[in-house]
């Protein structure tokens, strides 16, 4: 069966068909998935304008009902999502079932923020005049997300996006368009005809399109720096509002006082789980003088009992790269490392396993210094490196010389050193005693520098990129 593009609820047939390859055994085709062009996207654009008037005019608590609806059948359906999201992106079968939890609950989140839209009435400067402060829906928004969460991103950029009164044109990663074709396929049977709308394909072609389209209001992308700051420009040129959330190169920082088992399962978890291909992924390890030798040798200890297999047999901690151009990547930095001197201390090499697939056995670099390339650049792999720093302040200063700023941890018993680094790391996230990545869904997501731009995404805060501010004055006479 062809998954065909969906505009103004007809499913359509594209241009081109994409076929969807299993990670874990590329034999494997998971569907066949339709590549929309130019005009489609105008025409998409076009329903979601038609559809736009009367969605953000329905009552909130209409509103509120098909969201939750959307999510109840997502939580039903977890089992059979979380398959086919870890058949298609290859993360072990448990965090794919976690994922589609975590799409749906996030439908349920925006369902009740439906009801919560509040504004505020000020006095005003001048007698006798009232002073209202209102939010209103942006208008048609396009969302463009990549394959490494499938279904969380889009669920995450969709929900608040119909919550407040947007229609929508969701360009999923050409990569991994099947869980986000399901979450719209249940969408286009609880909505209204052309308030979701879906257009896959490729990002030149099909997303270029979107983002410049002159009748698009608004753009919500998630994705590598590189495309980010063309689409930055692109929606300058065009004037609309964006949200841009890119990578990372986040770093774990354990100090001599931290609980080594703590420290050690932070920077498993952070650095290689999910293959490590996590825009929240800790991929520069900083570790102070004495507990440093330790610190490695249990690193290594865990690392060689990491279980790296097909991404649906049972028991498998890490899956396999998701594609041969993302394996060449981090093949060709592990090779750079090497290079810059930096010693591999485990990991690193091809696996072959029952079934052909892209499997990498997780790496990690010691004796590297903050200016190499593996620990400025994003590997987006289960690639990490050790950095030894003398104390605290150092480890400070290095944590935070990278262009990016999104996460950042510290494995520490100490308060105040915990208290200091909470306030003075250059990122949107910062844990303590806790991976760099795995966040809550009802807060807010993003960060500073290269790694983000415009509004924060995710929990309430979502409002700002997705409802426009309006001032009323009104003198009642
Ligand atoms: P990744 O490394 O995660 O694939 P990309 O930034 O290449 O990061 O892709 C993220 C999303 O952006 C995908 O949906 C992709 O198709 C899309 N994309 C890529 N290039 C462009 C572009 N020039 N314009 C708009 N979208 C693009």
């Amino acid at each position: 069966m062809l998954h065909k593009n969906l505009i103004g609820g007809e499913w359509v047939e594209g241009v081109g068909v994409t076929r969807n390859i299993n990670p874990s055994n590329t034999d494997d085709v998971v569907g066949e998935y339709a590549q929309a062009d130019a005009a489609q996207v105008e025409a998409a654009i076009a329903e979601a304008r038609a559809a736009f008037a009367s969605w953000s005019a329905t009552p909130v608590e209409a509103r509120a009902d098909m969201l939750d609806a959307i999510g109840n059948e997502i939580l039903a359906r977890k089992e059979e999502l979380g398959r086919l999201l870890s058949r298609e992106e290859g993360k072990p079968l448990a965090d794919g079932i976690g994922e589609v939890v975590r799409a749906g609950r996030i439908f349920k989140f925006f369902a009740a923020e439906c009801l919560r839209l509040a504004g505020e009435t000020i006095p005003s400067t001048r007698p006798g005049i009232q002073v209202e402060i209102t939010r209103e829906p942006v208008g048609v928004v396009g969302l463009i997300t990549p394959w490494n969460f499938p279904a969380a991103i889009p669920a995450w950029k969709m929900a608040p996006a119909l919550a407040y009164g947007n229609t929508v044109v969701l360009k999923p990663a050409e990569l991994c368009p099947g869980s986000a074709w399901a979450i719209v396929e249940i969408c286009a049977r609880n909505l209204p005809k052309g308030v979701v709308n879906l257009v896959m394909g490729k990002g030149s072609v099909v997303g270029e399109a979107l983002a410049s389209s002159p009748h698009l209001d608004a753009l919500s992308f998630t994705g590598s720096v590189e495309v980010g700051r063309h689409l930055a420009e692109v929606c300058a040129k065009t004037m609309k509002k964006c949200q841009l959330e890119m990578g990372g190169k986040n770093p774990l920082v354990v100090l001599d006082d931290a609980d080594l088992e703590v420290a050690v399962n932070c920077a498993i978890q952070g650095a290689f789980y999910q293959t490590g291909q996590r825009c929240t992924a800790s991929s520069r390890l900083v570790v102070t003088e004495a507990i440093h030798d330790r610190f490695v040798s249990a690193m290594i200890e865990a690392m060689v009992k990491l279980v790296v297999d097909d991404a649906l047999k049972p028991g498998t901690q890490i899956g396999p790269v998701v594609d041969q151009r993302q394996l060449d990547q981090d093949l060709m930095y592990i090779e750079i490392g090497k290079q810059e001197g930096a010693r591999l201390a485990c990991g690193g090499e091809l696996l072959t396993r029952a079934t052909p697939g892209f499997y990498l056995q997780p790496a990690l670099f010691t004796d590297t210094t903050p200016e190499m390339r593996i620990n400025r650049e994003e590997i987006f792999g289960p690639v990490a490196s050790v950095i030894r720093v003398k104390d605290y302040e150092e480890a400070l200063a290095v944590a935070n010389d990278t262009p990016y700023g999104l996460s950042s941890g510290i494995c520490t018993r100490s308060l105040k050193y915990a208290q200091h680094f909470k306030r003075h790391a250059q990122a949107g996230l910062v844990m303590v005693n806790l991976p760099t990545a795995g966040v809550d869904y009802h807060v807010p997501f993003g960060g500073r520098k290269a790694s983000s731009y415009g509004p924060r995404e995710q929990g309430r805060y979502a409002l700002e990129f997705y409802t426009t501010v309006k001032t009323a004055y009104v003198l009642p006479v």
